[in-house]
Parts: structure tokens; sequence; C-alpha cells
């Protein structure tokens, strides 16, 4: 066997020179390897679809290359394959360069194809590692990938998480949901234990749809726990977990195309460290957009809606004056309006006419108009991805501008069921159907929309389901001016840099948008998300420690929940009855919520202006040393010295902790968010049920 060795300071790799399969995969710093039997060498696999025969494979570990370069130093080997073999199509006049490039951390993995036959080359699997054995000082092994402001975790040891159909595929395998599957929402994927972990991530910022894959092979040894086989064989199958990135780039007969490289290193300690190697590369090109003055200051919000696709008509556009009373009486910033446009929340979209049954344009203007005096800001929700199947406007003239399948149909989103219960049993629902951001058509369309909402005086918008164009990833109808399968996330930015021009004399206009996932950051100010769980992975967060960040407050007296947005960060929206009620209804809430905001006002150097930094630079114990969860550590902006949330989300039981910080420092005192009686720290931090201390 002629193997090639490529190494740096983190990882070690090894190659079958014939073949270009990854044969060895170890990590330089801790000897952990992922991947030692060479017989589940890998290098890519393609999708080359057949008349009469989509499913037809090219298995890259069966295709001889053609020229192998390695450079001198070692530190890239560059493997061409001149033409390949598929499963049932013979041979194809495909060319495929896979370049594997290292600098002193990383290992990049390019692919270029240049594709001379008659078919599309739809998949392509690169790289594509055989096998990746968990760390074998950890207990647990877990994919790690972004969702929804938070993350999405799945087993991949000693239990193995299927998250498609067992009916359709033949091992238990592993892709997100359409809208966090991965890049450009989800540009990277940890593969992690507690101590260690691979980091997979694009290394462009590029809209290309790259999904990550995993896959057991040969299957589960005990089905009823989902359980990995404990062996390395069984049934004389060699058991392995594989990993993919999978390009779907849907390359044409004639067409050449780079795909996205990707580029891996593995990381010591918890998720936060993979974390930080994303961070540090998208800091290497994106800036985050400039938020108006007044979202960055400790503030909060409340939602209100007032109409649905079932016709309640709550509250006349002339009598949103109280809310806004309502918000100047306790402090609270701004409210998002949601309903307020024809047909209500999830009715005739993309329409942003005001509802006529709940007044006039005028009378809605005079709204916004009079409570911004009261020093409210007025932000309108709006909603520019779908629109309303059942309407006449996408019937006759929108469908043209939808996203369509390979089929020529349209994609379609189950919608949202609202108040009766014939819309509760999903009889009635309106159906939405994702509009293509890539028609410059449809873009125009928008900025008509949007037009309106300037006319109305509004302070901002909160655009709701920014974050995706479910369930549809590529649009296939060239008619909108774009390639064959294009993708439909690359105008998300765009679609509000256009809006941003028309508000220019404005700079206090926001642009919120709903658990933005990552790069929207650059266009977007602010987002909002739902983060109510005990176990909620504040990933967002994390990866901008400084972004504006909401989450909706809906309990009657939610101090836990308000102990999280101290904990996170986040923005409080304060949302009684679901976001339809009114802040009188939840006296106990506000209470809390206005100690809590007064509090990081107080303190804002540490847990307002400071770096969120969650669990790193500290840890908490229980007094008989046991490790507590969950805190949060922010470094103060003007000392640079740490400062600690702590919560107890226990609705019983009191708990007294101390905490220790990794540096030399020490922390002194601490208080409850509702008790300003500073305490030492000395005899350990009493926190009772339902309550969080800062520390500091
Ligand atoms: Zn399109």
């Amino acid at each position: 066997m002629n193997t090639i060795v490529l190494k740096n300071d983190n990882l070690y790799l090894e190659f079958e020179a014939s073949n270009g399969a990854l044969i060895g995969l170890t990590a330089v710093n801790t000897g952990w390897k992922m991947l030692d039997r060479s017989q589940l060498g890998l290098s890519f696999r393609l999708l080359i679809p057949l008349p009469g025969r989509r499913n037809n494979p090219v298995y890259g570990e069966k295709q001889k290359v053609s020229d192998i370069h390695v450079s001198p130093d070692n530190s890239s080997a560059v493997f061409v394959w001149n033409g390949v073999a598929s499963e049932y199509g013979g041979r194809h006049d495909i060319k495929l360069t896979m370049e594997v490039k290292l600098n002193a951390e990383q290992v990049i993995y390019a692919v270029h194809i240049d594709n001379n036959s008659e078919y599309t080359v739809e998949n392509v699997y690169c790289p594509y590692l055989g096998d990746i054995q968990h760390p074998p000082a950890d207990k647990q092994f877990e994919a790690f990938i972004y969702n929804y402001g938070s993350a999405q975790q799945w087993a991949l040891w000693p239990i193995y998480q299927n998250t498609r159909g067992y009916y359709g595929v033949d091992y238990p395998m592993q892709f997100g949901p359409p809208s966090a599957c991965g890049a450009p929402t989800a540009p990277f994927c940890l593969l992690h234990g507690a101590t260690q972990g691979l980091y997979v991530g694009v290394y462009e910022p590029s809209a290309e749809l790259v999904a990550w894959h995993t896959e057991l092979r040969p299957g589960y040894g005990s089905s009823i726990d989902s359980r990995v086989p404990e062996e390395f064989n069984i049934s004389g199958k060699d058991v392995a977990t594989r990993f993919a990135a999978v390009h779907v780039p849907y390359i044409q007969p004639g067409e050449s195309r780079d795909l996205t490289p990707i580029m891996l290193q593995t990381f010591e300690g918890g998720w936060q460290k993979g974390v930080d190697i994303y961070k540090q590369w998208r800091n290497s090109w994106m800036k985050t957009s400039e938020v108006p003055t007044w979202a960055m200051e400790p503030h909060a919000w409340q939602q209100i809606h007032i109409n649905s696709s079932e016709d309640e008509l709550r509250i006349p556009f002339r009598d949103l004056v109280k809310i806004g009373e309502d918000c100047a009486r306790n402090k609270v910033k701004a409210i998002q309006l949601v309903g307020w446009n024809d047909g209500g929340q999830d009715q005739g979209n993309p329409s942003h006419d005001p509802d006529p049954r709940l007044g006039t344009f005028e009378e809605l203007r005079e709204a916004i108009a009079k409570i911004q005096s009261m020093g409210v800001k007025v932000v309108l929700f709006s909603k520019f991805t779908w629109a309303d199947r059942a309407t006449e406007r996408f019937r006759k003239d929108l469908i043209k501008l939808a996203v369509k399948d390979p089929y020529g149909d349209y994609y379609m989103h189950q919608g949202y069921q609202y108040q009766t219960a014939t819309q509760l049993l999903d009889i009635n629902t309106k159906r939405l159907i994702p509009m293509c951001f890539l028609s410059e058509e449809y873009l125009r369309v928008c900025e008509e929309e949007f037009k309106k909402v300037l006319e109305l005086g509004a302070d901002g918008i909160l655009f709701d389901e920014c974050l995706h164009h479910g369930p549809a990833l590529l649009c296939f109808d060239t008619s909108h001016g774009h390639r064959y399968g294009a993708p439909v996330y690359a105008n998300d930015r765009k679609l509000i840099q256009n809006f941003a021009r028309m508000v220019q004399d404005k700079p206090d206009f926001l642009f919120a948008g709903e658990a933005c996932y990552d790069w929207e950051f650059e266009a977007y100010h602010l987002s909002y998300h739902r983060s109510e769980s005990k176990y909620h992975i504040p990933l967002m967060r994390y990866m901008l420690p400084n972004m504006p960040i909401m989450t909706a407050v809906t309990g009657f007296n939610d101090r836990n929940m308000i102990n999280q947005c101290l904990m996170y960060r986040y923005i409080i929206s304060y949302e009684p009855y679901n976001f339809k009620g009114r802040l009188g209804d939840f006296p106990e809430t506000v209470a809390y919520g206005r100690q809590m905001d007064a509090l990081r006002t107080e303190l804002r150097d540490y847990f307002w202006d400071g770096e969120f930094r969650h669990e790193c630079g500290a840890a908490v114990f229980t007094m008989d040393g046991q490790p507590y969860r969950p805190y949060a550590v922010f470094i103060n902006a003007k000392s640079g010295r740490a400062g600690v949330v702590i919560a107890n989300y226990d609705e019983y039981d009191g708990v007294t902790v101390k905490v220790e910080l990794d540096n030399a420092d020490s922390l002194e005192r601490y208080r409850l968010v509702d008790d300003d009686q500073w305490k030492s720290v000395e005899e350990g931090i009493s926190i009772p049920p339902c309550s969080a201390v800062v520390i500091i």
C-alpha cells in the first residue's frame, strides 16, 4: 500500500495513494484516533442521476486516482480523477480535483468539478470520512449543529439518534431539518465529547448548500434503545460512523464549478472551544450591522397581537394608544405590533396593508405617532417569506415568483393554526408558499410592501421567519433569472440591505428578525427567538456576545425566564396570554423583570456591555463539590474582571454554591435580583428557588 501523510500541529492524515481515500485521521495533541481502520477509508461520493435511475452513485473509493501532486513540505496534496465510473452508468467524463491543504492548525478541502458528461452532478460528499470514533475518555459523543438561536445535538455514541424515516434509508443517519441542515444557516458542525471534538465548517462565506451528514453502519446492535454495536465488527461487518459534508450543486453538463471549501480542526474542551474556531474565522470577514443606539441600551419590549387568520379583530388602531400608555408606565421601550396587516397574522401574505376592519391607514399612522410621543417605539411585525396560497394575488400573479421544485411545482409550508377548533384541527389553515428571493421582481414586490411600513411611520420591522424558506432550499425556476438549483437563502441579507437604502435618513430605524442565523447579523440589528427551556443552549449569544437578542417571557410569574434573560443577556419581550394580553395581566412578571433590568443597568459594565463567555472562565460547584449549572461569565468592559450570573431554576429547593475563576482573580460579593443587599461569598452563595444572583 502506497500512502501519503499530511500533518500539521493539529491533525495527522493518511491517504491511500491509489484511490485517494483517507485511511487515517488522528488529533495530534491528544492522540485521539478518529479513523484508524484502513479498510474504512473513503474519498468522495457523487450522485449522477440517469434517465430511469435517479439513485446512481459514484463511490470515490472505487475510482483510481489519475494524478497526485504532494507539496515537498507535505502541507498539501492534490488528487485528480480524470473521469469516474458510476454504479449503473459506466464511465463519465467528469474530472474531479480534490485539494487537501494544511496551514498550522487547519485542514482545508477544496473540490473542483469539470462536468463534461451528459448528466448532472447533483450531490458531492466531500470530505467524506469513513469513520469517526468517539474520544476514548468520553462517555458520550454527539453532533452539535446551530438551530434557531440555539443548538441541536444528536447522540452519535453510545446510542445513535436517527433523524429521517427508517423506511427511506438502509442505515440510521442524520441530517438536520431543511432550515438548519448546514450552510448557510448552520455553517459548521461539531462532533464532540466532553473533553475534545472535531470542528468541520465551511471556509468561504458562500450561500451554496452544504449539509452535515452522519451515518451509522451497518446499523444498531440493539435497536430497542438505538444502541451502537459495542464491538468493532458485528456479523462480519465493520461498525463505523461516517461523516460527510454534502454539497448539492446541480452541476450541469458542460459546466465547471468550485465547491465551497471545507475546514477541519480538532479542539480540546467543550463545545465553546469548537465555536471559538468558527468565531475566529467568521470575524476575519464578517462585520455585524451598526445597531441603532436605542436598541443597544438595556431595555424591554412588549409583543402584542391584534388579529389572526380567524378574524378576532381585537384592538382597533385608534385604541392602540392604551398599549403605548401601559408601556410608558412600565418603562417598556418598544412594542412589536402583530396582526395589523390585512387578514391578520399569517394571512394575506405578503401584503403589508393595514387591515381595514381595524381602522384606516391614517388611524394606524396616528396611533403610532401618539405612542412614539410617549417615548415608546413601535416596530411592525412583517413577513416577506411567503405568499398566502388562498389569495387571488398568489393564484393569478405571485405564483410565477414562487420557489419551484425540480418538477416545476411550488413548495408549501403547512402554515399556522389560530383560535377556532376548525383551524386548530388544520381544516382551514392558510397554506404558505415560499417566494423566491433570487427573483429581482419579487425583491421589488417586497420593497413596495416595505414602503407601506415606512409611510406608517414605524420605528422598525420585525421580520418574522426571516431565518428560513422552509421547506425550500433550492429554486429550479430559471425564469426568475438564476441558475437551475440555485440556493434560495442567497439573498437573505440583500433584501434587508435594499430596505436599509430606503431608510438612509432614519439611523434609528430597526431591522429585527426572528432567530436570525449568524450571517444575517451582517444586515439585521436584533434577533427575537423563544428559549423557554431549562436546558436552552445560548449558542447565538455565545457566537455574537453583544448583538441584541430578545426572548419571549409569557408566564404569569415568570422568574425563571427573567433569570435566563439576565444570564444570557436577552432582552425581555413581555407576552402575557401568548402575546394577546396586556402588561397589567401579569404584574409579578413585570415587577421582577423591572428589578432585573435595573440590576443589569446598574452593573452594565459587567452584565450588559461586558463580553458574554457562557461557562468559559469559571466553574461553579455545590458545597459538596458537584458541578453546578446554569451560570454565565461576563468580562467587564472596563476593568476586564469577571462577573458571574448563577440561576437556580428549581421551583422548590434553594441551593448554596461556590465559584472558582480560571484566573487568579477572586469574586467577593453577591446579590439577588430581588434583594439589593450585597453579601460576602465567604460562606457560599445562597440562591433561593426560581432566583438568580450576580457575583462580582
Ligand atoms: Zn427562483
